[in-house]
This record gives C-alpha cells, sequence and structure tokens, in this order.
C-alpha cells in the first residue's frame, strides 16, 4: 500500500519536501469498515488550509497520510449496505488502500467518465450551484463576478450564472486563462489579475456595478469586488485561496464593514456539505445542463499517486484549469 505522507507542516509556502512516499501493509477492515481501493484522488485548494489547523474539518497533522477525498471502489467490507465492486466517495488520504467508516463514505453511481463524480457531480459542481444559486441569488440581467474562474468550481459558477441569464465576468491569472474563459465557457469579460490594474479592469467589465461576488480569493481582489458592488448585491464566501499557501496576512479587505453598511450587501460564508439534503435537486440540474452541452466540464487529470505533492502544490500556483485530480 502506497502512501503519501505530510512530514512536516509547512509554515510558508508549500514544497515538495513537505511529503513523502512510503509503504505499507493493506489494512484490515474492522467490522462496520470498508476496504477501498482508491481509483482517482481529489486535488483541492482546501488541501492546504486544513495544514493551518482545524477548520469545518481536523487539522492534517505532521506524519499522517495526507487527507484527501476520492473516488474509490470497494474490495471487501465488514459494513452492511457496501459489497465489493460498489464506487463510493469519502476522505481516502493520499494512498493506494484504505479501511473506512461506511459512515464517512457516501455511495455513488457509476458515471461515464468516472472522473465527473469528482469534478461535475462531486464537491466542485455541488459548490459551484449551492453556492450561486442558494447563496448568491442572482437574478437574470444581474452581473455575477467569479474569482479563481479558471479553476474548478470557478469555471461552473460561470457558466451556471449564464445559464440563469447573468453578465459573467471571471477573474483569473493570466492572458490565455482569460481568453479561454471568453472564448471557450462564455464568460462575457475576464479580468488578468496578474496584469496589475485589477479595479480598473474590473471597472471596464462591469461598468453598472457588481450584483453578485462568488469569492473564492478574499485578500486584495475580495477588496476590489467590494468597492464595486451594487446596492443589496451579494457577496458568496466559497474560500480564501490567496490566504492558504502562507502566512495569513496582517490585514483584511479595506471597505469591512462600512461598504457592507452602506450598500446594504449580504456577505455570507458557505460550506458546501450544508446543503447535502438537497443534492438531488443540483445533481439532477447539472445533468441536464452537461447533456445539453451548456455545461462545459473541464478536468485536468495526471496519473500517478507519486505526483500528488507536485499537483497540489501546482494547483495553489495556478497550474491548473479546471478539476485537477490524481489517477492513482
Ligand atoms: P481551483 O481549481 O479553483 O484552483 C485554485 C485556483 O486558484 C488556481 O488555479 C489559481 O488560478 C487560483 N489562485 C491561486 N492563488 C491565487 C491568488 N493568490 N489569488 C487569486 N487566485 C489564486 O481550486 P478549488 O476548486 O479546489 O478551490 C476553489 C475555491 O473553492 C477555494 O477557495 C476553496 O477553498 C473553495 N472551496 C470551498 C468549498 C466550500 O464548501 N465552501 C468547497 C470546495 C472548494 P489562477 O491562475 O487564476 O491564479
Amino acid at each position: 500500500n502506497r502512501q503519501v505522507l505530510l512530514v512536516e507542516k509547512p509554515t510558508g509556502k508549500l514544497a515538495p519536501e513537505h511529503f513523502k512516499m512510503s509503504e505499507g501493509a493493506i489494512p484490515e477492515p474492522a467490522d462496520g469498515e470498508a476496504l477501498v481501493r482508491v481509483r482517482y484522488i481529489s486535488l483541492d485548494a482546501a488541501n492546504r488550509a486544513w495544514m493551518h489547523g482545524a477548520t469545518y474539518r481536523a487539522a492534517v497533522e505532521a506524519n499522517t497520510v495526507m487527507a484527501g477525498g476520492g473516488i474509490a471502489e470497494v474490495i471487501s467490507s465488514k459494513a452492511p449496505g457496501l459489497a465489493p465492486g460498489d464506487l463510493v466517495f469519502g476522505d481516502t488520504g493520499w494512498q493506494d488502500y484504505a479501511a473506512i467508516s461506511a459512515r464517512h463514505l457516501t455511495k455513488m453511481p457509476k458515471v461515464e467518465p468516472m472522473t465527473h463524480l469528482l469534478s461535475v457531480y462531486g464537491i466542485a459542481g455541488l459548490t459551484a450551484y449551492f453556492g450561486l444559486l442558494h447563496v448568491g441569488k442572482p437574478k437574470e440581467g444581474e452581473t455575477v463576478v467569479v474569482s479563481a474562474a479558471a479553476g474548478s468550481v470557478g469555471s461552473l459558477v460561470g457558466q451556471i450564472a449564464g445559464i440563469k441569464g447573468c453578465r459573467v465576468i471571471g477573474i483569473a491569472g493570466g492572458k490565455d486563462k482569460c481568453h479561454w474563459l471568453t472564448s471557450e465557457l462564455g464568460f462575457d469579460a475576464a479580468v488578468d489579475y496578474k496584469d496589475g490594474a485589477t479595479f480598473k479592469a474590473l471597472r471596464a467589465a462591469a461598468p453598472k456595478g457588481i450584483d453578485v461576488y462568488f469569492d473564492n480569493v478574499g485578500g486584495d481582489i475580495l477588496e476590489a469586488c467590494l468597492a464595486q458592488m451594487n446596492n443589496r448585491g451579494r457577496i458568496a464566501c466559497c474560500g480564501a485561496i490567496s490566504q492558504y499557501d502562507g502566512a495569513p496576512s496582517a490585514t483584511g479587505p479595506r471597505g469591512v464593514p462600512g461598504l457592507i453598511v452602506v450598500k446594504r450587501l449580504i456577505m455570507q460564508g458557505f460550506i458546501v456539505m450544508d446543503f447535502m439534503d438537497q443534492r438531488g435537486e443540483a445533481l439532477s440540474d447539472l445533468q441536464s445542463w452537461v447533456a445539453s452541452g451548456k455545461l462545459r466540464v473541464q478536468e485536468d487529470v495526471i496519473n500517478g499517486l507519486e505526483n500528488t505533492p507536485r499537483a497540489l502544490i501546482g494547483l495553489l500556483a495556478g497550474e491548473n484549469r479546471g478539476k485537477r485530480m490524481i489517477k492513482v
């Protein structure tokens, strides 16, 4: 059983030396557990945030198998309701095999391609769906801005906002990503935050102001959006990737709470898990948009468990387009 261990919690930028490969025995499932063979591991910006301390889950600790969501196949089971051959989603960690309590596994349907269970029909798709529609609540004709727009959550948020009849602006790093958003994904405009003039470029792309901002990044980009929000606008706080890889910044965005008061804004954080009782509704919409070609699913699959550390480091540096994952 090959495993990737986090050997040290980074204080600065995440680097390959924070990880090491190791070999262990294939675990025996205890009563109530299933032994699973990991097929695909999800790479998430949040993997890095878990190293800072407890969040919506416990912190990942040094000298343990690196935590992470994955799609896995049941090999043997001592849990009612799970049988060999079943496909499940859970926190498998970065390894070939895991013995996991059935309470922490979600049975998944068999879809083609299987990778869609981690992208559009997985956490990324549900986060985009619920965060935009249930938290941001865009109305037809409104202007929606999303950051980390070429990433897994952001690329879906922008397209769903387009399906709902909004004007959509993506913020992403680099000309190529920005061009991809407008030419391939149907965004109305894109702003390259690495170009240095985010505030001005955003003003030009959203001349009527912003009604909904889906925030994946926090920091300066949140500050630029806050200042351009329309009265009674909504900010869906999904994550803060600009703060994850290194020590947290000392200052927050300026204008809080002043702009929130004056513009009567609603700024709301959410965790996708809170919406799981409404998962059926979301999946049915997502499936019909994928089937009709309205929603394009971009995946970035890298082969080999041994490449998981560098794939996460690359995701934090903006290498990926769409949902990055490892084929184990
Ligand atoms: P993505 O696939 O979006 O990849 C992360 C992207 O973030 C990179 O490609 C990079 O693109 C961009 N990025 C990196 N650093 C910065 C920076 N300093 N400023 C602006 N952009 C940056 O990753 P995920 O889909 O895993 O995560 C997206 C967000 O969603 C994260 O904030 C994550 O925490 C959040 N999330 C929240 C959930 C919830 O329940 N609330 C659930 C799942 C995810 P670029 O080239 O454009 O810089």
